[in-house]
């Protein structure tokens, strides 16, 4: 096994489990437990996971606790910003804001997909 299939295994071993699927005695995987949705952005097309503006109101919150208690040498490792609503609001792409759920089979397995506040399912 080469060094770059392990790391892609192990993304994706994390990612099932971020998603919440279990594995099954026959070796597949159900979804007993809720998966990630996504939403789709409908100006340039890419794809975010789904979350509710209570957790990211507290991912934001959670962050800036931690980066205001930091060195100014930590603050500049991260950009010297704190974390704001927007971040979950807009697109990272385009900045855009308009999103809808991407169909099953659009979605891509396995790849890294940034947050973005969504609860219209
Ligand atoms: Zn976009």
């Amino acid at each position: 096994m080469t060094y770059d299939s392990l790391i892609l295994k192990i993304r994706w071993w994390f990612l099932k489990r971020k998603e919440g699927l279990s594995r099954t005695p026959a070796g597949s995987y159900s979804t007993d437990r809720p998966r990630l949705r996504h939403v789709t952005c409908r100006n340039c097309g890419w794809i975010h996971f789904a979350i509710t503006r209570e957790y990211a109101e507290a991912e934001v919150h959670r962050f800036n606790t931690f980066f205001r208690a930091q060195t100014q040498e930590v603050k500049d490792a991260y950009g010297n910003k704190e974390s704001w609503i927007g971040e979950y609001e807009f697109c990272f792409v385009c900045m855009q804001d308009d999103f809808y759920e991407t169909p099953a089979e659009d979605a891509p397995r396995g790849v890294t997909l940034n947050p973005i506040i969504y609860e219209d399912f």
